[in-house]
């Protein structure tokens, strides 16, 4: 008998059928005497129906009051499984994330999870029920709800599996695993059978939304033995998804390349003309950093007649607050010749762990881009990945063609 933590993402929860489906297949590992926790996310479209209420409503939305909303779709779901359990035969019990208590700091829609209260949720196995809980929420200190973030069921999914020393996790989605690319951009893409945690994680900070990056590190830190599976497959015909392995395959040859990932969510700015002198680098992304932004990539070029031009990326619905800093504290305080701003890039990344041994990887890549005429406009590169920022236009073909060029394509396999 086995502890199992079971997450259902929101096009599994997606309809009346399908979340009678999820529950017949909960309910089958149950009667295999399984205990079973089920971490749920809200039906598809759910979450954005409620974000978009809220800016329909109010321009730029309280942050404690969207938690208080945007929170609700989980709370539908939760016990709609729950219905659907009984009505199998099995008992069954929703919480909510505060009910459970899911400990989190208070920034207020993109939570860190800080601890998680096991006891009421063991009491219930121990009492022979499933166990649902709300994925994506949880509740500050002073009993604010909150919100993990885009995508953070797959957390609280990891979380409450560390937390309950869950012998796996079991994320259910609407593809049968983790892919060399994301299978809707690249039909040749071809399932994993394993990935390591260290290339997971790339991945899923480059872009690659089939795992939450925050849930890919808690499985890291915890030892959190993490499947991604379909929650698709009939009854019989179920495959056993990609696991995330926290050892590289040394009986096996490795690829280079393991997968490419990609980010649409991306904007860059350069401040033009600085002058070339210590500090400029603090002066520019100090006060970024102070309003919460998050840079990505960053350039300075070399100096030229005591200037310099500083260029770096943040997420693209941040563009406009970043440009607006830029233009109002920073052009006139440290003397810029002028502020440029692009809102339609996006970052293209090659990730592998099979890239530490094997010199001329970059050399490939970007020959493969130039024979296509897609220009670079940054580089940033780490161990086990390279990244360009590419025109937004030629996102999928880029993604193809670097797919093909390292060998990725299932004819290739
Ligand atoms: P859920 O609602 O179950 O959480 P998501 O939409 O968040 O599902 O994540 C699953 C989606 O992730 C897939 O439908 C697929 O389009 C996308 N995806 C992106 N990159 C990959 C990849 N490398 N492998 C598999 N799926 C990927
Ligand atoms: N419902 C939330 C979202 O759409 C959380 C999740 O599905 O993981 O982002
Ligand atoms: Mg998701």
């Amino acid at each position: 008998m086995a502890l199992i933590v079971q997450k259902y993402g929101g096009t599994s929860m997606g309809s009346p059928d399908r979340i009678r489906n999820v529950a017949r297949r909960v309910a089958r590992w149950k009667a295999q005497g399984h205990q079973i926790v089920v971490v749920v996310s809200a039906m598809s479209g759910e979450t954005n129906r409620l974000l978009s209420l809220a800016k329909d409503v109010s321009p730029q939305p309280d942050p404690r009051e969207l938690d208080v909303m945007v929170s609700t779709g989980e709370q539908v779901t939760i016990a709609l499984l729950a219905m659907a359990l009984k009505d199998l035969g099995f008992k069954a019990k929703s919480y909510t994330g505060g009910q459970v208590r899911v400990l989190t700091d208070s920034t207020f829609t993109k939570a860190r999870i800080l601890d998680i209260d096991n006891a009421k949720v063991r009491r219930d196995l121990d009492s022979d029920m499933v166990v649902i809980v709300a994925g994506f929420q949880g509740v500050d200190e002073h009993g604010n709800i909150t919100t993990l973030g885009r995508g953070g069921s797959d957390t609280s999914g990891v979380a409450l599996a560390a937390a309950l020393k869950a012998d796996e996790c079991q994320i259910y989605t609407d593809v049968d695993g983790v892919y060399t690319t994301d299978p809707r951009v690249v039909p040749e893409a071809r399932k994993l059978e394993r990935i390591t945690f260290e290339e997971m994680l790339e991945m899923a900070s480059l872009g690659s939304k089939v795992l939450q990056i925050r849930s890919v590190e808690f499985a890291g830190k915890y030892k959190v033995k993490l499947r991604v599976l379909s929650s698709f497959e009939e009854e019989g015909k179920e495959t056993s998804g990609t696991l995330i392995t926290f050892e590289e395959d040394t009986k096996m040859e490795q690829p280079i390349i393991s997968g490419i990932a990609f980010n649409r969510d991306e904007a860059k700015l350069t401040v033009l003309g600085v002058p070339d002198r210590p500090g400029i680098a603090y002066q520019i992304l100090g006060p970024i950093a102070d309003a919460n932004i998050d840079v990505d990539m960053i350039i300075q070029n070399v100096g030229h007649d005591g200037t310099t031009d500083f260029s770096f990326t943040v997420p693209r619905g941040e563009f406009a607050r970043t440009k607006k800093i830029l233009d109002e504290q920073i052009r006139p305080h440290v003397g810029a010749r002028a502020i440029d701003g692009d809102n339609h890039i996006c970052k293209v990344s090659a990730v592998g762990v099979g890239m530490r041994s094997h010199p001329g990887v970059a050399s490939k890549m970007f020959r493969a881009l130039a024979e296509e005429g897609i220009n670079i406009q940054m580089i940033s590169t780490s161990e086990i990945k390279i990244s360009v920022v590419v025109d937004e236009k030629y996102i999928e073909l880029a993604v193809r063609v670097l797919h093909g060029t390292f060998g990725l394509d299932q004819a290739a396999a």
